[in-house]
C-alpha cells in the first residue's frame, strides 16, 4: 500500500471513502469500549482473591514488634510495612513513611504542606509571589491537575528515550528561584513507557537549584510493573545519588501497591531524608492518629518480602503483556505501512502513547467516541490540556478484555487513517 503522503488527490480520495466506509459501519454497530484510564482489568483483581485471608477473626493482629493494629497508633507505619515499601523503593526503612491508599493523595499533600507551611522552614510557597513547577511532557495528567490546582505555573519540558530534557531542566532549576519543583515519572513512564537513564538520574542529582526548597517529585508508581521476564528496565536510586552529590533533601519519591494488589485499597509511602521525613512528621501528627495499619498487615503477610511480590507482578504481567503486543501488533499492520503516526514500545508501566501527525489528535478521539470507543482526552498528557502539537493520544490496554482491546484498536487506527486521510485531502 502506498503512504498517504504519495498518493495523488484522486487516490487519497478514493482511499479516504473506503474508510469513511468502514467508519460508518462501525459506528453503526452501537460499540461501548473504554480504553481511557490505566486501570487493571478484572481478571487481574480476581488474582488477589486469598488477600482477604490473611485478616480473618482467628489471627493474631500484632505486628512483628507487638502494636496491636487495630488500634491507634504508628504514625509512619508498622515496621514490617515500611520494610517491605523500603525494598521496592530501594532506601531504608528510615527514610520511609507509610501513608494510606494512595501516593497521589501524598503528592498533593507535599504540595499542600509546602503551600502553607513551607519546606525545611523556607517561606510558604503561598507567600510568595510565584511559584513554577518543570513538566516533563507528555505526562501524568494527575500531576499537572495538583499544580493547577494550587495555582502554580506549570513549564513544559520535552521527553526523549533517557528521560527529561537535561539542559532545560538544568536551566531552569539552577537559574530560576521560582522554580520549586519538577514532576518526574521515571520508570516505565505514564505515558511515553521511558525509564529514566542513568546519565539522567545523576544530572537530577546534581542539579544546583536557585531555591532552597526546589524538591524533585519522584512518582515511582511502576518501579516493579514489567511487562517481560528478563527485559527489566533499571532505574538508578535517585535518593542515594542525591546523598552522594551532597543533596540529600532533594528529592520526594513516592510509591504504592495500587497496580500491585488494589487501587484505591493499596498502600502508599513517602521517601525522602530523614530530615524531610522529621518535617512531614510534625505536620502528620496532626493531620492523623495514624493510617489504616491492618491493610498495611494484610499486604506484609500476603506478600511475605519483597520477592513475593516480584513473583505475584510475573502473573499480573502475563495478563496483560498480550494487550500490549496486541496494540502494538495491530499499530504496526495498520498504520506503519502508511507511516502515519509513531507509538511506543514498553517494556513495562501501563500505557503506550501514540503520536499522530500533528493537529490530528483531537479528531482522532472524537472520531473515536463517535463510533463508540472512549480514549483519554486529546491534550490531557499536557499541562493545562494544552497539547500544542495536538498529537499525543495516550492508549490505556489493560483494563478491557482481549477482544473488546482488539475491536477498539481496529476502530483507533481506522480514526487515525480517517483524520489523516483528511488532513492530507484538506492540504492539497
Ligand atoms: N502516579 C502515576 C504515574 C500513575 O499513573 C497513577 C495511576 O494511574 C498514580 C500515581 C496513582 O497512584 P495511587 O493509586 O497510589 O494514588
Amino acid at each position: 500500500m502506498k503512504k498517504y503522503s504519495e498518493m495523488t488527490k484522486d487516490e487519497l480520495k478514493a482511499e479516504y471513502e473506503i474508510i469513511k466506509a468502514g467508519f460508518e459501519e462501525a459506528k453503526a454497530k452501537g460499540l461501548k469500549l473504554n480504553m481511557a484510564r490505566g486501570l487493571p482489568s478484572a481478571e487481574q483483581l480476581d488474582m488477589e482473591a486469598d488477600f482477604f485471608n490473611t485478616l480473618n477473626p482467628t489471627v493474631d493482629f500484632h505486628s512483628e514488634l507487638g502494636i496491636d493494629c487495630r488500634n491507634y497508633g504508628e504514625l509512619t507505619g508498622i515496621h514490617e510495612a515500611r520494610q517491605l515499601m523500603a525494598d521496592m523503593m530501594e532506601v531504608s526503612p528510615e527514610e520511609i513513611i507509610v501513608f494510606g491508599n494512595s501516593s497521589l493523595n501524598i503528592m498533593f499533600d507535599t504540595v499542600a504542606r509546602s503551600m502553607q507551611f513551607g519546606v525545611l522552614g523556607s517561606t510558604p510557597w503561598n507567600k510568595l509571589d510565584k511559584v513554577k513547577f518543570l513538566c516533563p511532557v507528555p505526562g501524568y495528567d494527575r500531576h499537572f491537575a495538583i499544580t493547577e490546582l494550587f495555582g502554580i505555573e506549570m513549564i513544559n519540558i520535552p521527553m526523549d528515550d533517557n528521560g527529561p530534557d537535561m539542559d532545560m531542566v538544568e536551566k531552569y532549576v539552577n537559574s530560576d528561584p521560582a522554580v520549586k519543583g519538577i514532576w518526574c515519572v521515571p520508570k516505565y513512564s505514564n505515558p511515553t513507557g521511558v525509564t529514566y537513564s542513568d546519565e539522567v538520574v545523576r544530572r537530577f542529582a546534581n542539579l544546583k537549584p536557585a531555591a532552597e526548597d526546589f524538591r524533585i517529585y519522584w512518582d515511582n508508581a511502576y518501579t516493579i510493573h514489567h511487562l517481560y521476564n528478563g527485559k527489566e528496565d533499571i532505574l538508578l536510586e535517585i535518593l542515594a545519588e542525591c546523598k552522594k552529590a551532597g543533596n540529600p533533601n532533594m528529592v520526594w519519591k513516592f510509591c504504592s501497591t495500587s497496580k500491585v494488589t488494589f487501587p484505591g485499597s493499596g498502600i502508599a509511602a513517602l521517601a525522602a531524608s530523614e530530615e524531610n521525613l522529621a518535617d512531614v512528621k510534625r505536620i502528620l501528627t496532626i493531620q492523623t492518629i495514624g493510617h489504616d495499619k491492618l491493610n498495611q498487615l494484610r499486604h506484609v503477610r500476603y506478600f511475605k518480602n519483597i520477592e513475593g511480590m516480584h513473583e505475584h507482578m510475573k502473573k499480573h504481567a502475563d495478563i496483560i503483556r498480550p494487550k500490549f503486543e496486541l496494540v502494538i501488533s495491530i499499530l504496526e499492520r495498520d498504520l506503519a505501512p502508511l507511516n502515519i503516526g509513531s507509538w511506543t514500545h514498553p517494556n513495562g508501566g501501563y500505557f503506550v502513547s501514540f503520536d499522530a501527525p500533528t493537529g490530528c489528535a483531537k479528531r482522532i478521539v472524537g472520531l473515536c467516541k463517535e463510533a463508540g470507543v472512549t480514549l483519554t482526552g486529546a491534550g490531557a498528557t499536557f499541562p493545562y490540556k494544552k497539547d500544542p502539537n495536538d498529537s499525543n493520544i495516550r492508549i490505556a490496554p489493560t483494563f478491557p478484555p482481549i477482544q473488546e482491546l482488539e475491536q477498539a484498536l481496529n476502530i483507533f487506527t481506522l480514526c487515525v487513517r480517517l483524520a489523516a486521510a483528511e488532513q492530507i485531502l484538506d492540504e492539497k
